[in-house]
């Protein structure tokens, strides 16, 4: 792998070479910095962890999960906690704050919270 070093400001050989912090031209002698024109691009606009559990693990498709509370179901039995949930889809689209989908035994499909499971 060679690397890509600057051409020599002051004669602009290509043939420079690094020695330690810098770039040394043997052409004419120079020594120089190497100016960092990639900057290191922290990317600001990177998005928040989506899909973390209740204790902070990244959930993916196809996870199994246990509840960690007991959920109240509108019209139906509560779930109760340590129920065991597996196959749980991941969405990107959050229906009412709910980011899983997924079938709860005894319960059918349901929207869960990602903060109400842990990965089992
Ligand atoms: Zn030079």
């Amino acid at each position: 792998m060679s690397e890509n070093l600057p051409p020599c400001p002051e004669c602009a050989s290509e043939y420079t070479y690094q020695d330690g912090a810098l770039i040394v031209c043997p052409m004419c002698g120079h020594e120089f910095e190497e100016t960092t024109a990639t900057a290191e691009t922290t990317d600001a606009a990177e998005a928040a962890p989506k899909f973390l559990d209740a204790v902070g693990n990244q959930l993916v498709d196809g996870d199994t999960v246990t509840v960690t509370e007991n959920l109240n179901v509108k019209g139906g039995a509560p779930i109760k906690r340590g129920t065991k949930v597996t196959g749980i889809k991941l969405l990107d689209e959050p229906v009412n704050g709910h980011d899983i989908a997924a079938k709860i035994p005894g319960a059918g499909q349901m929207y869960l919270k990602c903060s109400v499971v842990k990965k089992a």
